[in-house]
């Protein structure tokens, strides 16, 4: 946990969300500011920066990661029509949040990645 970490303070319930779901080590919750008709964050409760800071003992989180957004992209309704998961990572991809994140967008066509 990192004091200073907006996503740390969501994840352990300490800053208000829109909680989706929550595991032993995961939290999803809208994303504030949506850039689709569903857009959710699926956070680890370990504060990890980014990709770049994950160590080979991440390998069961990331993993867990991804299996809450395909669960939570069937609930949703989004498996038909299909969805996408970003990670971005780094200034250049466009990360504002230091605290690993994966986007589950969906519910609309969504534009070319670039
Ligand atoms: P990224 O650019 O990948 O770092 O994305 C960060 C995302 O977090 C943005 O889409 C923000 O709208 C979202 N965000 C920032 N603070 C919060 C918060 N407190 N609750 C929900 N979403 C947030
Ligand atoms: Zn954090």
């Amino acid at each position: 946990m990192d004091d200073k970490c907006i996503f740390c303070a969501v994840a352990n319930g300490e800053s208000p969300a829109d909680l989706v779901l929550e595991t032993e080590n995961v939290a999803a919750f809208y994303d504030i500011n949506p850039k689709a008709p569903t857009h959710i964050l699926i956070v680890p409760k370990k504060h990890i920066k980014s990709v770049n800071e994950l160590i080979e003992e991440d390998k069961l989180i990331m993993g867990e990661l991804i299996l809450i957004a395909k669960k939570i992209a069937e609930d949703k309704g989004l498996v038909e029509e299909g969805y996408r998961i970003v990670i971005n990572t780094g200034p250049h991809s466009g990360q504002v949040v230091d605290h690993i994140h994966l986007h589950l967008l969906g519910g609309k066509k969504l534009g070319p990645i670039c």
